[in-house]
């Protein structure tokens, strides 16, 4: 059994509020929202953080990108959202099991930059 809680939900060992699956990418709610809209896209491939993408992966990340997109709209972040891939220590990932946050809704987010 994996101890990473990420490759657990894939293999349906954890239970998850999906949104959409399909033979390279998932997407659930993110169990601790910050904004109306709040879900995560990962590859279903071990991949533990930004850091250890290669060539090998780009497939699966054009993957994750474009229903990242597609995903928001459906959730209803019809005017915009914010995509955040946290790495490494300094970026405070929490799970080392490559994700992408989407955030949004109706209000506009604070201001990161
Ligand atoms: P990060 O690693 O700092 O980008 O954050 C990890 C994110 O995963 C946090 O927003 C958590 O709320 C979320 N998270 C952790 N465990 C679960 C889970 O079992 N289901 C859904 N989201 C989770």
């Amino acid at each position: 059994m994996s101890d990473c809680i990420f490759c657990r939900i894939v293999a349906g060992e954890i239970p998850a509020k999906k949104i959409y699956e399909d033979e390279l990418v998932l997407a659930f709610h993110d169990i601790n929202p910050i904004a109306p809209v709040h879900f995560l896209v990962i590859p279903k491939i071990h991949v533990a953080s930004m850091a250890e993408l290669g060539p090998e992966h780009e497939a699966v990340m054009g993957r994750v990108m474009s229903v990242a997109g597609k995903l928001a709209h459906e959730q209803g972040a019809t005017d915009g959202f914010r995509t955040i891939i946290n790495t490494g220590r300094v970026g405070r990932q929490e799970v080392y099991h490559l994700h992408v946050h989407v955030v949004g809704g109706p209000e506009v987010l604070p201001a990161m930059l």
